[in-house]
């Protein structure tokens, strides 16, 4: 038995969605599997095979309805009317330990949400996709997962003529705030209601049902988006495309495209090479995501009142900073907070940027300096001051400092994604050589173990990566 049943939102009124199956590949093959999700999901004893048949339709499930969703959303902060499953589909779902989880093929071929679209995503981008969505899982960051890869001899044009490839991936949800957009927009204030109300049915742990529950519904979307953006910002994490058709409503991160991890501090850092304004830069994604918020919030003006509405987006910047703070003092090390704190972290990220050091490298090597006078990336006269301000503050906390080296390691990645360590793996498997993306995939996997056969992994981007121009299209 394949425990994959229709989705709930299948239920919903037709206005939703479209039903439909997926365009199958003629040759699809299979480029990788997830077997730790697959695991996790209870999936196991379904051959490879019989997975791959299921994706790609060429084997189905009875009763189950595939769907690709309405929504609409704000990109670059214009309103886009009509966007929507353009080449996505939820496959259907599966129950989990932690809830329900969306099972959801991504280059399914066209829907009636194309546009001009050809429905289907390049193999570069998904492996991209795939890649980051087991990275930021394995950092703890909330995000969608893959759970196949399947490659295709189907050709498909972008800058250049590339395969086509599908993703299955799984999420907890696919409803974005573009989704509660797309009726708000449409005057459709009762299918607002209707979609907040599935919500706040269906994922009961993020959702309560009290009084005021939208109200509590909004709240619970502000927390979930502060606390992702925090962990994106603690870990380095660039999203590049943060539309609001892109923001989940459970705050996870998904739809990637051109991300990127900081490698040199630059908190203008911008990963999208079409975002010409950097409205999506590194240092901006804090307020962006307050800006989405905002968006849905007004996407539910039928249901909560403007007054409420401040209220809850008020809350948004503490709930960031808070998490932020308390995930920069576990790299500091440090169990408490002080004052000094933030003072002291600033005058980190300053030192960074002034001195172009890499942010996971400088993070991961500190826990020497709380011992020692130096770091191999610390070292000019200001960084020396710097260490003597960061012992002092460490000197006030009377935990061994064993624990609190244990805390550093646990929080300071040794592994972090490079561009050129994704990009390396692309030109392979578009070669049909999928050995090194497997490696890539076990050394982000285990991103805080110190493993001397992948010592390479960790050294800085070498420099003809440096200005790696990774495409937007995909
Ligand atoms: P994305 O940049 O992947 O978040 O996509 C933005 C919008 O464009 C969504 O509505 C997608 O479904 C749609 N889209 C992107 N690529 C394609 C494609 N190749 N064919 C059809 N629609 C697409
Ligand atoms: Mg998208």
């Amino acid at each position: 038995m394949i425990p994959i049943k229709p989705h709930a939102y299948a239920e919903l009124p037709q206005e939703f969605y479209n039903l439909q199956n997926c365009h199958s590949f003629d040759n699809p093959l299979l480029v990788i599997e997830n077997s730790q999700l697959k695991q996790e999901l209870g999936l196991e004893n379904i051959e490879k095979q019989k997975l791959l048949d299921i994706f790609n339709g060429s084997s189905s499930i009875e009763n189950l309805k595939p769907l690709s969703m309405a929504y609409s959303g704000h990109q670059f902060g214009q309103y886009v009317e009509q966007l929507g499953d353009g080449r996505g589909l939820l496959l259907g779902s599966i129950d989990s330990s932690e809830g329900l989880v969306d099972i959801h093929l991504k280059g399914a071929g066209k829907t009636p949400y194309s546009r001009f679209g050809d429905g289907r995503a390049v193999l570069r981008s998904v492996i991209r996709e795939y890649l980051c969505g087991e990275a930021m899982h394995a950092l703890s960051i909330p995000t969608s997962r893959a759970l196949m890869i399947i490659g295709s001899d189907e050709i498909v044009i972008r800058e250049k003529s590339e395969t086509a490839a599908m993703l299955a991936r799984t999420a907890k949800t696919h409803i974005r705030f573009g989704n509660f957009e797309y009726f708000h927009y449409n005057n459709k204030p009762e299918h607002v209601k209707v979609l907040a109300d599935f919500c706040i049915h269906n994922y009961p742990t993020y959702f309560s049902k009290t009084k005021n529950k939208y109200e509590e519904f909004f709240r619970s979307v502000v927390e979930q988006t502060a606390c992702m953006i925090a962990q994106w910002q603690a870990c380095g994490f660039s999203h590049g495309v943060m539309n609001t058709d892109n923001m989940s409503i459970l705050g996870e991160t998904f739809d990637y495209g051109p991300y990127g991890f900081i490698e040199d501090y630059l908190p203008s850092y911008v990963c999208n090479h079409s975002d010409h304004q950097g409205r999506y830069a590194f240092k901006n994604q804090p307020y962006i995501g307050l800006w989405n918020c905002s968006a849905l919030g007004h996407a539910l003006s039928s249901l909560i009142s403007e007054e409420s509405q401040d209220e809850i987006l008020k809350t948004y910047e503490s709930i960031f900073q808070n998490k932020l703070a308390e995930l920069y003092r576990k790299k500091l090390g440090f169990i408490n907070s002080h004052n000094e704190d933030a003072q002291l972290i600033q005058g980190l990220l300053d030192i960074m940027e002034s001195e172009k050091l890499d942010y996971t490298n400088t993070f991961r090597n500190l826990a020497q300096a709380v011992t020692e006078v130096k770091t191999n990336e610390l070292n000019s006269d200001v960084a020396m001051s710097w260490i003597k301000s960061y012992q002092e503050r460490h000197n006030k906390e009377s935990e061994p400092i064993a624990e609190k080296i244990l805390v550093m390691n646990a929080n300071n990645p040794k592994y972090i994604l490079r561009n050129y360590m994704a990009q390396e793996v692309i030109e392979a498997a578009e070669n049909s050589d999928y050995s090194s993306l497997e490696t890539l995939i076990e050394v982000i996997t285990f991103p805080y173990e110190e493993l001397e056969k992948y010592e390479h992994f960790a050294c800085r981007s070498p420099d003809w990566a440096k200005n790696l121009e990774i495409s937007c299209s995909s």
